[in-house]
């Protein structure tokens, strides 16, 4: 162990950012860690459950959380963002600016101030299923526990408002951007990924038929904490979803959108499809794939699926999707291609099983770093002192990210205790 050298820079606090900054904070070497968002915990806190256990996301979470609560040598920065890196293995200079959040954390803000306000927002949390009032906490188990305030959101009679109703400091309406430079002897890059923009999908109906969803938002509509309290619905008419489709590759796998396989997309079908039949005993569900990819450990989940008489799993790409003209089912049309039939068959939801794309195709990090064609970062970035880990360097389950974390974590030691 040596404590006297530079931190280690993480960038991204999901799973895998989070388990990259603990391991090495565990090992006795300061970390600054630095996530764009109001809180820590990226996209898994957004599941419903996970598989293949199927826990709640809090579970592994909490852990996480109460060991950074413990752990001194990490700092955290939220709302935050690495604008530029320069330097060399051993002695980066880095600089983060900071978006304002206006709530200061200084006093808890209790539902009776907020419910005095009324200006909302879309809620991108739960992709803009519901909104918020323009204070809001992101999550109910957000890290840190802190408001944040929207202020385009916010009108000026609000801001009044919540001035008043706030203990003085509680809201800094003038709180602005700020920037801070820092030293670090090793990076971790674990930006992670964004759902597949679903509209490129023209014929598969998302944005024109009011029941086509993605996986993502199926997460969060099963969830109870979600926009429907857990119920899965129609957006058309709020009426319980019986017969569910799942349409797989929507995206990945396709020359014209993500040429790769997104590696998790089978595996969270299956899952979305157990939600569906839990939910509601007379439901069906109906998977169309290219073919399964459930590897390992994640087989036993496949056959257990096919136990299940009211789950079908039909091979055939689906072509195009429409609504009926009552606009509440849909129609699919896909070749199946064991059958070889043609068919044209109602659903009254389908979930669009879209596929990972990088953060850095969108953000690329501010050095020249090693990505491949379709923007995640090469294995070893390139760049000594440089190390990728979780969906930052290719689609991933949980365990995958936590192991690469891991593993960014020993390269990143090992490079720092060899000094400038
Ligand atoms: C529909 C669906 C369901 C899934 N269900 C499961 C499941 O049940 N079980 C399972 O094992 N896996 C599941 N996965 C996969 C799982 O989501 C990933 O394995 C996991 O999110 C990878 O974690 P990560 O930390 O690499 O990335 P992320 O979760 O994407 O975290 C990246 C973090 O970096 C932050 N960030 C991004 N860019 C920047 C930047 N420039 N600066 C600072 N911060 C930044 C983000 O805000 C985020 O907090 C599912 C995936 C999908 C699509």
């Amino acid at each position: 162990m040596n404590t006297d050298t530079k931190p280690i820079l993480v960038i991204g606090a999901g799973v895998a950012g989070m388990t990259a900054a603990l391991e090495t904070a565990e090992l006795g070497y300061n970390v600054i860690l630095v996530e764009k968002e109001a809180f820590l915990g990226g996209r898994v806190l957004r599941t419903h459950r996970y598989f293949p256990k199927m826990c709640p996301p809090a579970c592994g979470f909490e852990i996480n959380t109460r060991r950074m609560r413990q752990n001194p040598r990490i700092t955290v920065h939220t709302l935050s963002t690495v604008e530029g890196i320069s330097g060399r293995a051993g002695h980066f200079d880095v600089r983060i600016k900071k978006r304002p959040r206006y709530v200061t954390g200084s006093h808890t803000l209790d539902d009776s101030i907020l419910a005095q306000l009324k200006s909302e927002r879309s809620n991108d949390y739960n992709f803009g299923m519901d909104k918020t009032k323009a204070v809001y906490l992101p999550l109910d188990m957000a890290y840190p526990p802190v408001h944040m305030l929207d202020r385009e959101a916010l009108s000026e009679d609000d801001a009044d408002t919540l001035l008043k109703a706030c203990p003085p400091g509680a809201v800094d309406l003038n709180m602005s951007e700020d920037e801070i430079e820092i030293e670090v002897g090793a990076i971790i890059v674990a930006t992670g990924w964004r759902p597949y923009d679903a509209s490129k999908l023209d014929n598969l109906g998302y944005g024109r038929c009011r029941n086509v969803i993605t996986n993502v938002m199926m997460e969060r509509m099963a969830a109870r904490d979600g926009p429907t309290g857990g119920e899965i619905v129609r957006p058309s008419d709020g009426k319980k979803a019986c017969n569910v489709a799942f349409v797989q590759c929507a995206g990945s796998r396709d020359e014209n959108h993500l040429p790769y396989c997104s590696a998790v997309c089978c595996m969270a079908s299956m899952k979305q499809a157990r939600y569906v039949r839990e939910k509601n005993e007379n439901s069906r569900a109906t998977i169309f794939y290219i073919d399964i990819r459930a590897v390992g450990r994640h087989e036993k989940f496949y056959y257990d699926m096919l136990e299940d008489s009211n789950v079908s799993f039909i091979k055939g790409k689906v072509a195009e999707i429409n609504e009926d003209p009552a606009g509440n089912n849909l129609i699919l049309d896909v070749e199946d291609t064991l059958m070889k039939k043609t068919l044209h068959q109602g659903f009254d939801l389908v979930v669009l099983a879209t596929g990972i794309a990088p953060n850095t195709a969108d953000v690329p990090i501010p050095f020249d770093l090693k990505y491949d064609d379709y923007g995640f970062i090469d294995g070893s970035a390139g760049v000594e002192g440089i190390y990728a880990a979780g969906c930052a360097k290719r689609p991933c389950d949980v365990s995958k990210a936590v192991k690469d974390a891991m593993s960014a974590s020993i390269k990143a030691i090992q490079r720092l205790d060899k000094g400038e």
